[in-house]
């Protein structure tokens, strides 16, 4: 099993690119086949979604636009509750189809706070879209529509997900392993 150390902690693999990247390409064509004619908005979530939204991206087949907004809310291996701003939006949302690009819903807080916010702005539609949720932690009462893999509740890295910054350039997800 490949392992890796990033400051403190280990890691296994947990999820092959191979399978990360057919699981994006089947979601990009059911997007692309569900808001057909919509001409939709992606806002890309920063800094962690950045490598999904780009792989995704590129396999819409249908006229859309892309975006990145930036919301953080997480140290280290914990979620801190701290939700900060939306900073960077500067596309007119109004009467749009948004698709919200994120890496990872856990509690989904973020993700609540980030629709709450986008709703002020008279979007025609908002859907949610993430690589990664875990369901076992859902705490905010969401419709997430658009997801490409279901995990555990532990702690992962890779596919531009970080741990204090490093990792995200890692191909493969990877889990932490308890010692
Ligand atoms: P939520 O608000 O849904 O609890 O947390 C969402 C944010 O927490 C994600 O955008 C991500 O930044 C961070 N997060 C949650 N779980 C993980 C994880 O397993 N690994 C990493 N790297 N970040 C996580
Ligand atoms: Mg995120």
């Amino acid at each position: 099993m490949k392992e890796i150390t990033i400051k403190d902690k280990k890691f296994a693999v947990s999820i092959p690119e191979s399978y990360i990247q057919g699981e994006v390409k089947k979601l990009a064509e059911r997007i692309s086949q569900d808001l057909e004619g919509k001409n939709p908005l992606f806002l890309g979530v920063l800094n962690g979604s950045f490598m999904f939204a780009a792989d995704l991206f590129r396999d819409i087949s249908i006229p859309a636009q892309i975006s990145f907004v930036k919301l953080a809310s997480y140290e280290g291996t914990l979620s801190t509750g701290v939700i900060k701003e939306v900073i960077g939006l500067s596309e007119n949302v109004t009467g749009r189809c948004i698709v919200i690009v994120e890496d990872i819903i856990d509690s989904g807080l973020t993700m609540q706070r980030l629709l709450e916010n986008l709703g002020t702005r008279n979007p025609a539609e908002i859907h949610i879209c993430t690589l990664l949720l875990k369901p076992e932690n859902l705490k905010a009462d969401l419709d997430v529509e658009y997801v490409a893999l279901q995990i555990p509740n532990d702690f992962i890295v890779g596919y531009g997900l970080d741990y204090d910054g490093w990792g995200r350039n890692s191909r493969d997800i990877y889990t932490v392993v308890d010692d």
